[in-house]
């Protein structure tokens, strides 16, 4: 039936995945009308949590959910698949440093590319989450070259939504009066959160915030390092933001951005802006008819020319050393 979109989440045992399935179930990524068939991956390890989320799922009786299926095998899960949510992956244990988790992640995408690719619908929408979030969703891309390239993304939409809830606090409005922000780059601390074309209220977001020691000082670290305070905060990781903003991605990519509005995506890049081609780079895009488009024409100034490439250059790096783990 057209109107029963299949969605996968895979490491939907983890906490993230705990607080996603219901607001997928609940229509928040595909929006109205839309029935879900919702298929849940996660390794054997997990398997009796999943089974434990599944029941829950199924004790919600959520209207639009048809199905609600666990899988412990990445093959089987991957069939038929409209929407695939990438969470799952190898946790950075204490001390291990993000580098570390790259090598176990690659590996894992690199398979879980195989699986899509045979598998799931030939215009399946896929969106990675796990870290690194930009190179996994690389790696799955080259290994799933049947997969058309628009279709592969990695979210930056919370670091996004981090940004315009700042920009909103500190301006006293309410958030939703705050477009445009950008997040370039990569999902780690080399992001730049960019307020140069950024809105409160249809006025630019310098003006009327009025201190552009802020803007380029304190409000950048805040954004960057929003998941380590929450940490502090909650001794977990950001998991509702984290399911939240998975949602708004994978909505407005099916149903577009709003008219004069750009959100922010991890992307395969064409070279725009300068950014090395084919790196899964965060920009500014709009979303029309299930596809996204860069933003054009921006003036990028000097400061943020130079943040733009740090980050690039970190990803470049990150796709190369994800290279030589593969090979080993
Ligand atoms: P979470 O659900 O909290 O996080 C899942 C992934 O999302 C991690 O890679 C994490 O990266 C990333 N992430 C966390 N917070 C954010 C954020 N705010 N923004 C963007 N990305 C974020 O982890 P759990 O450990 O609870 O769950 C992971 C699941 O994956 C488990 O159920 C596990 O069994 C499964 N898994 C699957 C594997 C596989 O598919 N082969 C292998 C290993 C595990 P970070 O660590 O940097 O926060």
């Amino acid at each position: 039936v057209d109107d029963v979109v299949t969605v996968l989440i895979t490491g939907a045992a983890g906490q993230i995945g705990y607080a996603l399935a219901p607001m997928v179930c609940a229509g928040a990524a595909t929006g109205p009308g839309k029935k879900i068939a919702l298929k849940l991956l996660d390794v054997e390890f997990a398997s009796e949590a999943l089974r434990g989320v599944k029941m829950e799922i199924m004790d919600c009786a959520f209207d639009a959910c048809v199905s609600v299926d666990v899988f412990t095998d990445c093959e089987k899960a991957c069939e038929g698949v409209d929407v695939a949510i990438m969470v799952g992956g190898f946790p950075r244990k204490q001390g291990m440093e993000r580098k570390d988790v790259l090598g176990k992640n690659v590996a894992i995408y690199k398979q879980q590319a195989s699986a899509l690719a045979s598998k799931a619908k030939k215009d399946v929408k896929i969106v990675v989450v796990a870290n690194p979030a930009n190179t996994n969703a690389k790696i799955l891309a080259k290994f799933a070259p049947s997969i058309p390239r628009g279709n592969v993304t990695c979210m930056t939409r919370l670091d996004h939504n981090r940004a315009l809830a700042q920009l909103g606090e500190r301006s006293g409005k309410a958030t939703i009066e705050v477009k445009n922000a950008i997040i370039w780059g990569n999902h780690s601390s080399t992001q730049y959160p960019d307020v140069n074309h950024a809105t409160i209220e249809g006025k630019p977001a310098r003006e009327v915030i009025g201190n552009d020691a802020y803007l380029d000082g304190d409000f950048v670290d805040v954004v960057r390092a929003r998941g380590a305070a929450i940490i502090e905060a909650r001794k977990l990781s950001s998991a509702l933001s984290a399911a939240s903003s998975v949602c708004d991605h994978v909505y407005d990519w099916i149903h577009g951005t709003k008219e004069g509005e750009w959100t922010s995506m991890g992307v395969i890049s064409d070279g725009s802006y300068g950014v090395p081609e084919g790196l899964v780079y965060s920009f500014p895009v709009t979303c029309t008819g299930g596809k996204w488009q860069i933003v054009q024409g921006l003036s990028i100034d000097e400061r943020s020319r130079k943040l733009m490439d740090e980050s690039a250059k970190e990803l470049t790096e990150e796709f190369e050393l994800a290279e030589q783990c593969l090979a080993e």
